[in-house]
């Protein structure tokens, strides 16, 4: 049996990996870098069903302007001169307005609560699997009018979708975060969704991979593909060709370069974030985003991890302090008590989000190439929707239809 090649070692490709070796195929997963860090070790790990806006909606583009003069501010797109990015930042700005939106609840509705679906069933299968699962709703808290203006909008947004919310007012958001004050207006409530730690889950799949039976090869680059008529026969690697049956492209913000490697366009910019880990002292029980910082902070225990910042840069290793730094900054506005060092620059971690210009992820099969399929551009959604994205690609693998409407998603919608 030729095996099915996963291109990409992240948490989608290893999730599309763990549900095709369920299917009963033979997978190799390839990955350029050392595959113990990348976009999905250190993100916030929220699993957010809540999240049916896509990142291009109404108000981006002017908030984004004012974003752009702060060098601490939350989002910075890197003045360049370079096509690619001219003609991302264009589709961006086509995609940004209500009509978006209504067009992507949907599909993104359908999409979330499948993958918090398939993320209980992993928990319930593997015991947990040691990767601190905490079903405990995610808070959006609130300093400024402005603030609480957007979030009820939102929230009647997601009531009318059918996503359970619930308004809370500052004695609701003392019950919660019971040892330190929240110096907020208030804050939405989303009880369905959860957060874990990302880094644990990475662990433990790859792991139970390599133990059933997946081969996972780090440090070997993707450069190109050996092609037949409609069907792609082998990749080509850093280390040589491999035969394959089937190519699942799951290489994040690289995904575009694999897209042209097989003849067509797929927009995708990477979206710079960092994060880092604090002692959690006092307590914060809650995982929040402090809404006017775009910050989000998961608690573990002893220990809480704060990340934020949108910079639309091709710098994937650079640290940029100044944006750090507005991160530090706003855990004292909203935790005025909460006792915060700022870290070490090596205990700075950084990502890549692979930002599609609509907000919408690229999932389901390749223009022109019968036995490629694609599942790339989650932006600051991939841990979430990695499990639905997974089974999605494993189906499709299979040729099975599955439940999620996945028109939306389309990989060709900008092709041509
Ligand atoms: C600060 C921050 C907080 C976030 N918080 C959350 C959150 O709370 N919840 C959430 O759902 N999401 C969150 N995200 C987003 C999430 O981290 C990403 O969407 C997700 O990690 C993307 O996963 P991926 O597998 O698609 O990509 P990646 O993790 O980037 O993996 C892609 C892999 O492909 C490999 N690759 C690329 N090109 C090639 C090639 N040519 N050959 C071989 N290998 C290749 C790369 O080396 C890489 O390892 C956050 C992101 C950031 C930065």
């Amino acid at each position: 049996m030729k095996p099915t090649i996963v291109i990409g070692g992240g948490i989608v490709g290893l999730f599309t990996a763990y549900f095709l070796q369920k299917e009963g195929e033979e997978v190799i997963v390839i990955d350029k870098g050392d595959m113990e860090e990348n976009c999905s070790t250190g993100n916030a790990g929220m699993v957010v069903p809540s999240h049916i806006v896509p990142l291009a909606s109404p108000g981006m583009i002017s908030k984004g302007i004012s974003w752009m003069l702060s060098s601490k501010s939350p989002f910075y797109i890197q003045p360049r001169l370079d096509k690619k990015l001219i003609e991302w930042c264009l589709l961006f700005y086509r995609n940004s307005n209500s009509k978006h939106v209504q067009k992507s609840i949907p599909f993104l509705k359908g999409i979330s609560l499948f993958s918090k679906q398939l993320y209980m069933e992993f928990i319930a299968e593997h015991d947990n699997g040691n990767i601190n699962f905490q079903d405990r709703g995610l808070l959006m808290l609130y300093k400024s009018r402005e603030g609480e203006n957007e979030e009820i909008e939102f929230s009647h947004l997601a009531k009318k979708s059918g996503i359970e919310v619930e308004v809370l007012g500052k004695e609701d958001i003392r019950k919660l975060e019971p040892h330190q004050e929240v110096d907020v207006r208030g804050g939405i409530f989303f009880p369905d969704d959860a957060h874990l730690s990302p880094k644990d889950l990475y662990q433990y799949l790859k792991q139970y991979l390599v133990k059933n039976g997946v081969v996972l090869k780090s440090g070997v680059r993707i450069t190109g593909f050996e092609k037949g008529a409609d069907k792609v026969k082998a990749v080509i690697t850093s280390e040589g060709k491999i035969d394959c049956k089937q190519v699942m492209v799951c290489a994040g913000s690289w995904s575009g370069e694999i897209a042209k490697m097989l003849g067509f366009k797929l927009p995708m910019m990477g979206g710079k974030g960092y994060s880092f880990v604090l002692p959690n002292n006092p307590q914060l029980m809650q995982s929040s985003i402090l809404t006017e910082a775009r910050v989000s902070q998961s608690p573990y225990g002893e220990k809480v991890r704060f990340g934020g910042t949108m910079e639309i840069s091709n710098k994937a290793d650079h640290v940029n302090l100044n944006r750090v730094k507005g991160i530090f900054e706003s855990i004292k506005a909203y935790y005025p008590e909460f006792k915060a060092e700022f870290p070490q620059e090596d205990q700075i971690w950084k990502g890549m989000r692979p930002c599609s210009p609509d907000g919408l992820p690229y999932i389901g099969k390749a223009p022109k190439w019968k036995n490629v399929a694609f599942g790339a551009g989650h932006s600051m959604m991939g841990l979430s929707l990695a499990p639905a994205t997974g089974k999605i690609l494993a189906d499709l693998g299979k040729g099975k239809e599955g439940e999620v409407k996945l028109e939306g998603f389309a990989v060709d919608r900008y092709a041509r």
